[in-house]
């Protein structure tokens, strides 16, 4: 069997689509332009490329930008500060503080700090909670967008045996509430999980959320199954070049696999996508509007 390749740069691209289409009906039917707010303390330079890319798709999804910048020094009390602003703002629908903070900053106390209807990365407790417990919430974009690509290739997961590597609260653990919710059985795996390869072989859909560099191999998955792989690891490829590769040794597990998601161009665009989609949902929400998506 060869598996399916997932493409997420598809499903993302009409994914914005569709979001475009839902922010020209906000503006021609209620006069709302949704806006997202991003708030970047410091200078990493992959924070700086993550931040800019955000802003452009803001741009083209019709919505509004604005963008904030500290410097590395700010104190908690200034970012708190800037939060509750925003938190105010009648034209910020979303707020997305880039993670990571430097280290002067308690980044759960700034997350916490976010109107938890106005948080768009889905990080605040009150949404996670409202996740666990089976309630409407904004859900974190990654493992949103985990959850589409699965489906794109089987629409009810329903019953499914899913295979969850990673316990982080960015990604492990929401995709896996994800999955629940969809009613697959799930299985949270992580580095202190004995015989890994034994799990693997039990799922109908793996989802691989680690940060090793082909660490899943193809002979250790169920034939048929789901493969999404969230890894994103540079590594050294063909004449001292880098590449970046997944979780999962690709080529081994098309063998076997269903359908796979590739890295580079299968959860990552599916990210800010999916953060366009919280955005829209977001500003219908605070406009006691339903949204159409
Ligand atoms: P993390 O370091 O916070 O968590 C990694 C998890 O993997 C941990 O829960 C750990 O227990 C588990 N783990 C580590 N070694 C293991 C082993 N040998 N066996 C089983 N489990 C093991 O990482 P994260 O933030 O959850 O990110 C995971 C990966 O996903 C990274 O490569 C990251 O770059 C990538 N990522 C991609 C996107 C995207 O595509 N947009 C977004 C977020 C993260």
């Amino acid at each position: 069997m060869t598996a399916a390749i997932i493409d997420g740069k598809a499903i993302a691209a009409a994914l914005r689509g569709k979001v475009a289409g839902e922010v020209a009906r906000l503006k021609r039917d209620h006069g709302i332009t949704p806006g997202l707010a991003v708030v970047l303390v410091g200078n990493d330079p992959a924070s700086e490329v993550y931040v800019r890319s955000k802003s452009r798709a803001v741009i083209e999804a019709g919505m509004a930008p604005c963008d904030h910048k500290l410097p590395a020094t700010a104190s908690e009390h200034e970012v708190l500060a800037l939060v509750a602003k925003l938190n105010a703002d009648p034209a910020v629908s979303g707020i997305l503080v880039q993670l990571p903070l430097p280290p002067q900053i308690d980044a759960q106390k700034v997350i916490a700090s976010i109107d938890p209807m106005k948080d768009v990365d889905g990080f605040h407790p009150v949404n996670v909670g409202r996740l666990s417990i089976g309630l409407p919430a904004l859900t974190p974009c990654t493992p949103t967008g985990c959850v589409m690509l699965a489906k794109s290739v089987q629409p009810s997961l329903g019953g499914l045996d899913a295979v969850v590597i990673g316990r982080s609260n960015i990604v492990g653990k929401p995709v896996a509430q994800l999955l629940l919710a969809e009613n697959a059985t799930v299985t949270i795996a992580h580095s202190k999980t004995r015989d890994l390869a034994a799990l693997c072989r039990r799922a109908d859909i793996l989802v691989a959320a680690i940060g090793k560099p082909e660490l899943v191999r193809g002979h250790w998955l169920k034939p048929g199954a789901i493969v999404v792989d969230v890894g994103i690891n540079r590594v050294s490829g063909e004449g001292g070049k880098s590449k970046i590769v997944g979780d999962v040794a690709f080529d081994e597990a098309k063998a076997l696999a269903g359908a796979i998601t590739p890295v580079p161009g299968g959860v990552g665009p599916m990210t800010i996508a999916c953060l366009m989609l919280n955005t829209v949902r977001a500003a219908c929400a605070l406009n006691g509007l339903k949204a159409s998506l």
